[in-house]
């Protein structure tokens, strides 16, 4: 096992992952920017160090800096946590080159995956099914337009390179599609550095439905079974459920065979996130992220498994010493992902934060580094909290989040709370009855 961890992450993942190393018994290291001098993921570390000001890109993204202070303070692994360099191959690759584990899969994976034309192709050639498409990269207007007539549409125009939601245009007629095709790889080239694009049918009904898997490094691979991650807005999740209200079991048991048999072919290791729209009892590969997730946690609830010990175990080298027949689903566990955002406009909160009062009770779990006086600072992701609730059933799960959101105060900046509790009482959540497309609707009803 590792005598120490850096963690090259902020916030409540930075303290997540701290928790994990602390009941292994691991120290930890907390790297930070000079705006986080003060925040909860330093203070609760055993050792820290200031990587640079308050940018990301001199900071949380600064290499050098973060390789630098793993190697004074003597750590022998990196978690990079989700977001900033969870996944960066280059950055996986000069952490082994320096002699540190790193705690995620190989730097090939991460580059494959995150290629999502090249993780298209090694999925299918996997036995995955895929979003109808183009074979790969798009080039040219003319094959543009062949493609979207085979497919039909609306078809969706998608970055290579894109991540967060972004870099995507849909196309309705052959008009519309000349445009969506430039603006789609100008958007690419300027946020991603790569201007490749492909097309995938624009499904009008789907749900998010992703599945999470571990694998370690002896040929052994499980999935902890499926994420709802359909409530969106701007393809950014806002609120995810394990297991999925449109799901069966046996549907679940047939997808997560596709998947662990696909993986351990491809002789994947640590944690990853098969994500799949499924609509009409079909699922289609849309990407795979080589990370944990912000929504693990409604994962490790209904399975009764700490995900962060798993990858840390999984990198030292240790058998999962368990098969797919031992791991078990029970209840319903819901997930809301709360922003220092106005709950109307959306726009970013930063500020003081007077008072904090978490709630608590049984089956309620709040991951957050907030605290009353701390001081949410611009530079960085919106997030201050996640609220996961699990109950024996769904239904218990909604009134347990209904019941958690109104215990929940958050003083001095604006929150999205209100907006959960919004989604929370509508008839459609109730229900389970709604698709990626829902949550857009709703936030525009207000
Ligand atoms: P990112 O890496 O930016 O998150 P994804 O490929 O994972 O991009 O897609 C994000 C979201 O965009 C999906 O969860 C879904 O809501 C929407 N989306 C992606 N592909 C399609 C598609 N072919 N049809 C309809 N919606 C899509």
């Amino acid at each position: 096992m590792f005598n120490k961890v850096l963690i090259a992450n902020r916030g409540e993942i930075a303290l997540r992952i701290q928790r994990a190393c602390r009941e292994l018994g691991i120290p930890t290291v907390a790297v930070h920017s000079t705006a986080d001098a003060e925040a909860m993921h330093v203070r609760l570390a055993d050792e820290s160090v200031c990587i640079g000001p308050p940018a990301a890109r001199d900071s949380y993204l600064n290499v050098p800096a973060i390789l630098s202070a793993a190697a004074i303070t003597g750590a022998d692994a990196i978690h990079p946590g989700y977001g900033f360099l969870s996944e960066n191959a280059d950055f996986a690759q000069m952490v082994e080159e320096h002699g540190f584990v790193f705690i995620g899969p190989t730097a090939d994976h991460i580059r494959m995956m995150g290629d999502k034309i090249a993780a298209k192709t090694a999925m299918a050639s996997l036995g995955v099914p895929l979003v109808s498409g183009s074979a790969g990269a798009v080039t040219d207007m003319d094959e543009a337009i062949a493609v979207a007539e085979r497919i039909g549409y609306p078809v969706l125009i998608k970055a290579a390179a894109g991540g967060g939601g972004r870099g995507m245009k849909v196309a309705s007629s052959p008009e519309g599609l000349e445009e969506a095709w430039r603006v789609a790889r100008t958007e690419a080239r300027t946020a991603f550095g790569n201007d490749a694009v492909y097309i995938e049918k624009y499904l009008d009904r789907p749900r998010h439905i992703e599945l999470q898997v571990m694998a370690d490094n002896h040929g052994n691979v499980v999935h902890f079974g499926e994420r709802d991650c359909s409530l969106q807005r701007r393809h950014q999740k806002l609120l995810e459920e394990a297991g999925s209200p449109a799901l069966t079991a046996a549907e679940r048991d047939a997808i997560g065979e596709t998947v662990t048999s696909a993986l351990k072919k491809l002789g994947y290791r640590n944690a990853g996130t098969i994500e799949f729209l499924y609509q009409d009892g079909q699922f289609s590969f849309i990407e795979m992220n080589t990370r944990l997730q912000v929504e693990h946690p409604v994962t490790e609830m209904v399975c009764g498994i700490d995900l962060v010990r798993e990858q840390i175990r999984i990198a030292a080298g240790q058998p999962l010493g368990y098969t797919q027949a031992d791991v078990t689903f029970t209840g319903h566990a819901i997930e809301c992902r709360i922003t220092a955002e106005d709950p109307d406009t959306f726009m970013p909160t930063p500020g003081r934060v007077t008072a904090f009062h978490a709630p608590g009770g049984l089956g309620v779990r709040v991951d957050s580094a907030l605290y009353a006086g701390y001081l949410v600072p611009p530079y960085y992701d919106s997030m201050i909290a996640k609220l996961i609730v699990h109950a024996p059933d769904r239904p218990q799960a909604i009134a347990r989040m209904r019941r958690a959101l109104a215990e929940f105060a958050v003083l001095g900046i604006k929150t999205t709370l209100p907006l959960h509790q919004r989604i929370v009482e509508a008839p459609e959540f109730q229900a389970g009855d709604y698709t990626i497309h829902w949550l857009e609707r709703f936030v525009a009803r207000a």
